[in-house]
């Protein structure tokens, strides 16, 4: 029970990385409140995780507003009494938004840059602006950070990270250490994860592709695509007392492909 007695708030958490968190969150004995804006997914997952026993609540969140994130953390102070955990999770690509998977600059329209900054970028601020007040009140927390690969390396036509992605994440990247000098005289710690390639939702269109998913695979050194559970592993580490003395430090789970 890594996280006896915590409440975490996840956000993007009905699916993929986001739920794996969840679920992983509540076996070590959080009461976890999943934000989302799927809300059929996420309802089915709130009633999964309460049919085994375990504390969730489903929220619809919308990252990218401000009176959303504010509604989200006082469900989590008002039904479980505070909030320790942040996990910036929720996170789009462009082809979330019907564009071009990975485009380049000349390519990429600048509404698509501006969508994906909104949620990728502004998001993380949001989420962190609205939980901070909570955790100073907590006495402490953990905020984790979902960037990726493509917020510490350029990755190349073909990769699946765009610019506006990979602007999108090297911004949150930054924002955890901002965030982490901030508040660690307040026993807020603040650390950012970055995956490599994942088998979810969002990458399922590419890697559908067999040569897509085999071009990954080789520019893998462990030499297969990376799981969600490989990644919530991470999280629960760093949402954990166990990292106390982690801040404003990068976890790469990347099956060696920065180490390059
Ligand atoms: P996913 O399965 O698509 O999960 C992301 C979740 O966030 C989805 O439920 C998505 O809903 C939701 N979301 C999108 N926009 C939102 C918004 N405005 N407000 C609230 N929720 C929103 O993808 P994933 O792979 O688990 O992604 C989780 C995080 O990991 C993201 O930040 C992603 O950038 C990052 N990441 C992923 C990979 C990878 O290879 N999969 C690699 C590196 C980093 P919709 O489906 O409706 O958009």
């Amino acid at each position: 029970m890594r996280l006896a007695g915590k409440v975490a708030l996840i956000s993007g958490g009905a699916r993929g990385q986001g739920a794996a968190e969840a679920r992983l969150f509540v076996q070590e004995g959080a009461a976890v409140v999943i934000g989302d804006i799927l809300d059929d997914e996420g309802m089915q997952l709130e009633a999964e995780i309460r049919e085994l026993g375990g504390q969730a609540t489903f929220v619809h969140l919308d990252v990218t507003d401000a009176d959303q994130w504010a509604d989200a953390v006082t469900e989590a102070v008002n039904r479980y009494g505070k909030l320790d955990i942040l996990v910036n999770n929720a996170g789009i690509g462009s082809t979330n938004i019907g564009g071009v998977n990975a485009p380049r600059i000349h390519e990429a329209p600048a509404e698509v840059w501006d969508q994906i900054m909104d949620v990728n970028g502004k998001g993380v601020f949001l989420g962190s602006r609205a939980a901070i007040p909570a955790m100073r009140t907590a006495g402490g927390g953990s905020i984790v950070n979902i960037s990726s690969i493509a917020g510490l390396v350029g990755l190349g036509p073909g990769s699946g990270a765009g610019s506006a992605y990979a602007s999108s994440k090297g911004a949150v990247r930054l924002l955890t250490k901002a965030t982490a000098v901030q508040y660690a005289g307040e026993n807020i710690r603040c650390n950012s994860v970055h995956p490599g390639f994942i088998d979810t939702a969002m990458t399922a269109r590419t890697m559908a592709d067999p040569e897509q998913r085999q071009r990954r695979i080789d520019a893998t050194p462990i030499g297969r695509i990376g799981t969600v559970d490989d990644i919530a592993n991470g999280v629960l580490f760093l949402a954990s007392d166990e990292a106390s003395f982690m801040t404003g430090s990068e976890l790469v789970i990347d099956g060696g492909y920065t180490a390059q």
